[in-house]
């Protein structure tokens, strides 16, 4: 499969931003002055949440679609996943006029499998346990030359992921910590690009569910740590390890990465929920939840925290908070 091996710089950031100006929304960014007080701190909340989709993965989506060549665009894309990238592609081919093929388990949720399709990808199921998506997505770009959109290991990806941070900077200032939630590492890495440009003195932080923190294992000994799947409600971060290209962005320019138990992930939920009156979905809740376990340590600090999803369905949050 081709895919380009060099990392984005800031450089691609700022392009991806252009191609995705009037497209995705410019999401807000929220603060509560509860929180604030009771940290003595000032945190700024970046509600990709709100993004088209309901997750900060349209910005990836569709800045790597657009970069297709005409050619490329002619013959369709391909990606995997269960998530939200299944979604983001999906959407920013059709807004691009470009046919999307999305490779998603049997057993993935019917809401999501019609979202996909309501978007006008073909949706191609597999059985998790008997087949292998790679294998399925190789086969259609080898024999139909589709081009392959991977969630997070490509350097368009990278890039418009990185578009959220660069406009939270851009409206709030230079932040001392950024906090950002962790699967493959996607967003981190596009985050990282921005902040080492706008906010170089700003620390940032990678946030993983504690039970799958092969993130964390892979920046402290200096190279890519495989784990087996993990377990933790935070679903859109259970990857099993970095991608190339994310690993040598994330390990040369992030501070550290933190690790948080599910029980702080519904804490925040419930938090959003309640005094914010916002609904964010576990996996989107990583940062805040690092922030919150923080506690006094972010006392006279600017933080920024990008809140990136929303996709949870209300029956899940229910069980979550009663
Ligand atoms: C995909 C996803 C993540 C993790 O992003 P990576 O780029 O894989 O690190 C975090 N939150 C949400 C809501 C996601 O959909």
């Amino acid at each position: 499969m081709s895919t380009p091996c060099t990392p984005p710089t800031y450089e691609d950031v700022t392009q991806a931003a252009a191609l995705l100006q009037g497209i995705a929304h410019r999401t807000p960014v929220l603060t509560s002055s509860t929180l604030n007080d009771c940290l003595g701190a000032q945190v700024f909340f970046k509600c990709e949440n709100l993004q088209r989709i309901g997750a900060f993965k349209f910005r990836g989506g569709y800045n790597a679609v657009a970069r297709l060549t005409p050619e490329q665009r002619r013959a369709g894309v391909v990606a995997f996943s269960s998530g939200n990238h299944a979604q983001a592609v999906a959407l920013a081919s059709r807004l691009l006029g470009v046919s999307a093929t999305i490779v998603m388990p049997l057993d993935a949720p019917a809401a999501k499998k019609a979202a996909t399709r309501g978007y006008g990808a073909r949706v191609i199921e597999y059985d998790r346990l008997t087949q292998d998506r790679e294998a399925i997505a190789r086969e259609f770009v080898e024999r139909d030359g589709l081009s392959l959109i991977p969630p997070f290991d490509h350097p368009h990806v990278m890039a418009g992921q990185g578009t959220a941070v660069k406009e939270l900077i851009e409206e709030v200032g230079p932040l001392d910590e950024l906090y950002v939630p962790l699967g493959g590492g996607g967003l981190l890495s596009g985050s990282l690009l921005s902040a080492a440009a706008l906010a170089p003195q700003c620390r940032v932080f990678g946030v993983e569910p504690e039970a799958g923190n092969d993130g964390q294992q892979s920046f402290r000994s200096g190279q890519i740590v495989r784990i087996d799947p993990p377990a933790s409600i935070a679903d859109g971060a259970l990857t099993q390890a970095l991608g190339k290209l994310t690993f040598s962005v994330i390990s040369t320019l992030a501070h550290d990465i933190l690790t948080v138990k599910d029980a702080t992930l519904v804490s925040a939920l419930r938090f959003f929920a309640e005094r914010m009156k916002i609904v964010v979905e576990p996996t989107g809740c990583l940062g805040a939840a690092a922030v919150f376990d923080q506690g006094q340590a972010v006392r006279g600090k600017r933080i920024g925290v990008v809140l990136s999803g929303g996709n949870i369905d209300l029956a899940a949050l229910g069980g979550y908070l009663s």
